[in-house]
């Protein structure tokens, strides 16, 4: 073997050996950090994992009625970048769906189509309230308008605002991430009615 192959041999072996060193790292930073958010509600690696790969993949569905929606979409453009939390793949199916985002005005006749939809998510689901309509009714305190979601399905995370901003809706996001971290992990069986 002359000195120029032995020389490029042992760069080609270097190269290797750093991308190994790359990838051992690359694990064992991705097991410490599984392991390090090991808590109470997921005491062994399996909970964590589960914990951590649900916070970090939430599929959300928008359930935009009004003006807070266009705002939602703000918090997905470019600008505001959602996908930093492992939440921009938005589904219009609520099949694909994990994270509901109820933006805007709901009145009674749309009860109903809501109750349906939330029952046709994914489970484990959650709901982020987005907006002083969805959480209260707001400025709408008449017969035609349901005085907040919470009256027909379970709500996680409440944003306040009209419209909130963006970064709100971010927030929020955190919040059900934490929520989900100190909640027990258990694999739910789907209870999505056959419609
Ligand atoms: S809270 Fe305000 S911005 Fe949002 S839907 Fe109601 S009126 Fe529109």
């Amino acid at each position: 073997m002359t000195t120029s192959s032995h020389l490029a041999n042992h760069t080609q072996r270097q190269t290797v050996n750093l991308k190994l060193n790359d990838t051992d790292g690359l694990e064992k930073g991705l097991t410490d950090s599984v392991l390090m958010m090991r808590t109470e509600s997921a005491p062994n690696t399996l909970d964590a994992v589960v914990q951590w790969g649900r916070k970090n993949s939430l599929w959300p569905y928008p359930f935009g009625t009004a003006c807070c929606a266009i705002e939602f979409m703000a918090s997905v453009s470019s600008i505001h970048d959602q996908s930093r939390f492992g939440a921009e793949l938005v589904r219009f199916s609520p099949r694909q769906a994990d994270m509901m985002i109820v933006a805007g005005t709901i009145n009674h006749k749309m009860v109903p189509v809501l109750k349906r939809v939330y029952e046709q998510m994914c489970e484990p689901r959650y709901v982020i309230s987005m907006g002083a309509c969805a959480c209260s009714g707001g400025f709408y305190d008449n017969y035609t308008t349901l005085q907040g979601i919470d009256m027909i399905i379970p709500v996680d995370v409440y944003v306040a605002g009209c419209p909130p901003r963006p970064e709100a809706v971010l927030e929020a996001i955190i919040k059900l991430q934490d929520k989900m971290q100190n909640s027990k992990a258990t694999l739910v069986p789907s209870q999505t009615p056959q419609e």
